[in-house]
């Protein structure tokens, strides 16, 4: 039976500044402050590939919508003006990550 070691991260929403997007594209990726508005834009603001097509009656492919409603939320939830409207949602959210330690192999001399 190996050993697992088990790490809890905690964070203040406060300690978060900014949410940043990456380009699948051309690797780029934009930064924005959870005190300004946000929408998701339809295209990469360097390389100006489709993040999501935007012309009217176009429909978002189901991991678009799922990624464009997360990055919404993500912002909603830490903008710190959200933080009286969070209180009163039933719930709260925590992540569990995984990060359980393999012990390096037996060194062979
Ligand atoms: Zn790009």
């Amino acid at each position: 039976m190996g050993m697992v070691k088990q790490t809890r991260i905690l964070f203040d929403p406060g300690d978060i500044e900014q949410m940043r997007l990456c380009c699948g594209h051309c690797g780029g990726d934009a930064s924005y402050p959870f005190s300004q508005t946000f929408k998701v834009p339809a295209r990469c603001p360097h390389c100006l590939a489709d993040w999501w097509d935007d012309r009217p009656g176009m429909k978002l492919t189901e991991a678009e919508a799922h990624a464009i409603n997360l990055a919404r939320a993500i912002h909603y939830f830490l903008n710190p003006r959200n933080c009286e409207a969070l209180k009163t949602v039933g719930f709260g959210i925590q992540l569990e990550i995984n990060d359980e330690q393999t012990p390096d192999p037996p060194q062979t001399p």
